[in-house]
């Protein structure tokens, strides 16, 4: 038997067009996953998510499916919205079974204070994006977005898409990253947690901040573009592990 431990995911950009890694996600919630208390999923589960009446999508049933076989072995799934499925909501929630978090979380997790975030609102040089971000995280906003047919809101995102990764490309490298400042405000604000779990940037690694006579080490998660990894947290801390390909072979 393993000792108690939590997964820390994200970026995992799930699409129909990418099976491979779907099957590797799914491989991982049968095997990796299932052996933890807790899987911890921090935003862009999927490459989009157009509303929860999208549910009947197979591509969404298999993730579905799979979470919810998940919870029922003993794994708690908790999910925190992403800048890609910051529509995702109680029906998606109700039917994978897992419980939906605000970004950011702390919490105590084995002893140690721990911070949860997406991390896209610390993108702050970037600031269409957090224009952008602002609107689309409004309710009004969303209610709005939401009347519309599927087909509409599908079309739209897949427009939005298009711009973004444009956009992207003219953007310098540094604007998409976490701003240091917004980073040192979030930590204080929230009392110094020990740890700092987050994804977005797709920029993984370990970060140690000494701030006002704290230690705090800043994870920062992969994305699963190439091949699907995990964080690790356990009594003694964290470690990254890669995921095998060849496990959904
Ligand atoms: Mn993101």
């Amino acid at each position: 038997m393993d000792i108690d431990h939590s997964l820390f995911i994200s970026d995992l950009h799930l699409c129909h067009t990418r099976p491979l890694i779907t099957r590797q996600f799914v491989a991982f919630l049968q095997t990796t996953a299932a052996q933890a208390d807790a899987l911890y999923i921090l935003g862009d589960l999927f490459e989009y998510w157009a509303g929860d009446d999208d549910l009947a999508d197979a591509h969404h049933q298999l993730v579905i499916t799979a979470l919810n076989a998940l919870v029922a072995s003993g794994t708690q799934v908790f999910f925190m919205h992403g800048n890609r499925d910051f529509l995702l909501s109680d029906g998606f929630a109700k039917a994978a079974g897992i419980q939906l978090l605000a970004d950011p979380t702390r919490l105590s997790l084995y002893g140690k204070s721990v911070l949860l975030s997406h991390g896209d609102s610390l993108c702050t040089d970037d600031a269409s994006y957090q224009v952008f971000r602002q609107q689309v995280r409004n309710s009004a906003w969303q209610a709005a977005f939401l009347s519309q047919p599927l087909s509409t809101r599908k079309q739209q995102i897949e427009a939005l898409r298009q711009r973004s990764e444009q956009e992207k490309s003219g953007k310098a490298e540094t604007i998409m990253d976490v701003n240091a400042a917004a980073v040192e405000a979030l930590l204080r604000t929230h009392h110094y947690p020990e740890l700092f779990i987050h994804g977005h940037t797709h920029r993984p690694a370990l970060h140690s901040l000494a701030l006002d006579g704290h230690i705090c080490q800043r994870w920062v998660l992969a994305d699963w573009y190439a091949q699907g990894s995990c964080l690790r947290l356990d009594a003694a801390g964290c470690c990254a592990i890669q995921l095998a390909l060849n496990a959904v072979n």
